[in-house]
């Protein structure tokens, strides 16, 4: 069982809550790169969808935000993105659409008055929660 746990900076944290704050009612994602299960930089997408339930960023988009990752010599640790209504647990889309094993699905919910952030790692289209430790 991958049970570690994923840390996250305060000021990368508070820039994520407050880039799905902005968005709101609509979704927002986002990167998180860095080394070793620790996030270093952020990197905001914008929604091409503008959707409440749904969030999508073109491919030429992604693979310049991956490519100046790269360049860094970081690494996509994590995928964030929101939920303006739901509960922080990934959808069935969610699942379907996670890219890779290797990166995270942090999930921010907006819900409740105070945003509710949780990491997951999906894998073979079912997922498991990894401890999001804001350091
Ligand atoms: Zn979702």
């Amino acid at each position: 069982m991958k049970s570690k746990a994923f840390g996250i900076p305060l000021s990368i944290y508070n820039e994520m809550v407050q880039h799905g704050l902005e968005e709101l009612p609509y979704e927002a994602c986002g990167i998180l790169s860095g080394r070793v299960r620790k996030a270093e930089t952020i990197w905001k997408l914008e929604n091409e969808k503008k959707s409440r339930n749904r969030y999508f960023v073109g491919e030429a988009t992604v693979s310049a935000v991956l490519n100046k990752i790269n360049g860094n010599g970081e690494m996509p640790i994590a995928i964030y993105h929101t939920h303006p209504a739901a509960e922080a647990i990934p959808s069935h889309i969610d699942i379907e659409f996670h890219p890779h094993p290797d990166v995270y699905m942090i999930i921010i919910s907006y819900q409740q008055k105070t945003p509710v952030a949780r990491c997951f790692f999906v894998a073979e289209k079912k997922y498991q929660e990894l401890a999001l430790r804001i350091i």
